[in-house]
């Protein structure tokens, strides 16, 4: 009875492993009981998502319910609540409000919210993700996920929470093929912000082991991030190890300003750059030379540097609304100038033990990030 459950489990596993490729994010607003995100917040949002969807059209990845791959270990998603900040752990096995759960095979869920926390010294957004389990080791799961999803050579994002701050204004004109207007609103661009944030969710923290395996000391010494730098180790920032350091403008491949800086200026917007992206290739993810799919966004011209980001559109604002993605309007950009702006922070824990009970193995483990821009 029990073999042939095993090898049920087993059939199960691989079937598991057939996957189809293409990465989807989904943004999740079942926290937002602020309601921050309006119809133009919402949309920005996802198109900042489809910079990353529509070159990650070749990835793929499985799913991380324990149960699914003959295990009882108890496997969660460690997140914040992005309205509240509380602590959340959010189980593969049980879906939001919304309908989405985390873990799912191909899927990125990121919980959106916002939560005021004021404008001196703050963050403009911070993203947390990681993960904790507990249990006993009876299945695969375990080694799916050390070998596979969070080993030294590939991290598959595991999805997260993303919370704005809303003390701030943020420049959000849903018109994502004309830039100019992002670069003297006097604010922070919010599609950049979400930009950058997603890139923490995808996995720019040193909270993973394929992260780690391409750091030395504060540089980057991954292939794909030295080929989009002059073939030189690319500086990263001593204090977070999670964005980049002080860069040569001259090494950049991209002749653009990288996403991952510790820095998102006023008057500034910056889509994911051939640099941002590299990092994402030495972490394990097959992305595509282009944007794949509907685009409808095209090429921001870095008005310092003369290189090129993609700012990839899926569809137009009135089309998004018009297919039933929107709900009603609502959301504003106040014309109020902020003050220049400064990023601090990135508080990141991670701990861990290993114990024997049962003569099984049991194992308890928990890692997280918390990053901010
Ligand atoms: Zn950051």
């Amino acid at each position: 009875m029990l073999k042939s459950a095993t090898q049920f489990i087993i059939l199960t596993t691989a079937l598991c492993k057939i996957t189809t490729g293409a990465i989807s994010i989904v943004l999740d607003y079942s926290y937002d009981t602020g309601s921050y995100f309006s119809d133009e917040r919402k949309y920005i949002a996802e198109q900042a998502a489809y910079a990353f969807e529509s070159r990650l059209q070749s990835e793929s990845f499985g799913h991380l319910d324990p149960a699914q791959y003959g295990s009882s270990l108890n496997f969660y998603v460690s997140t914040k609540n992005p309205t509240s900040m509380a602590n959340l752990q959010m189980n593969p096995a049980n879906a939001t409000s919304d309908g989405n759960k985390f873990g799912d095979e191909n899927k990125i869920v990121i919980l959106m919210g916002a939560k005021s926390v004021g404008t001196t010294n703050q963050y403009l957004a911070v993203a947390n993700s990681g993960f904790g389990y507990s249990g006993v080791n009876d299945g695969t799961f375990l080694n799916y996920w050390q070998n596979t999803r969070n080993s030294t050579s590939n991290f598959d994002s595991v999805g997260g929470s993303i919370s704005f701050n809303s003390s701030y204004t943020f420049y959000d004109d849903t018109d994502l093929t004309t830039h100019t207007d992002a670069t003297t609103s006097g604010l922070p661009d919010f599609y950049s912000v979400m930009v950058h944030e997603i890139g923490h969710i995808m996995g720019f923290s040193n909270v993973w082991d394929a992260w780690n395996n391409n750091l030395s000391g504060n540089n980057w010494t991954g292939t794909n991030g030295k080929a989009a730098y002059s073939n030189q180790n690319v500086p990263m920032d001593a204090a977070s190890k999670s964005h980049f350091g002080t860069l040569n403008t001259s090494h950049i491949g991209c002749a653009c300003h990288p996403s991952m800086n510790t820095t998102s200026p006023n008057n500034t917007r910056r889509g994911f750059s051939e640099l941002d992206f590299a990092l994402l290739k030495d972490i394990g993810y097959n992305v595509s030379s282009s944007p794949q799919g509907t685009n409808i966004g095209g090429t921001y011209e870095d008005p310092s540097l003369g290189g090129n980001f993609f700012i990839p559109v899926e569809q137009s604002y009135s089309a998004w609304l018009s297919g039933g993605s929107g709900g009603g309007g609502g959301g504003s950009a106040s014309a109020a100038p902020e003050p220049a702006v400064v990023f601090p922070l990135l508080g990141i824990a991670t701990f861990g033990i290993l114990y024997m009970r049962n003569r099984k193995t049991a194992k308890d483990s928990e890692a997280s990030l918390s990053e901010s821009v």
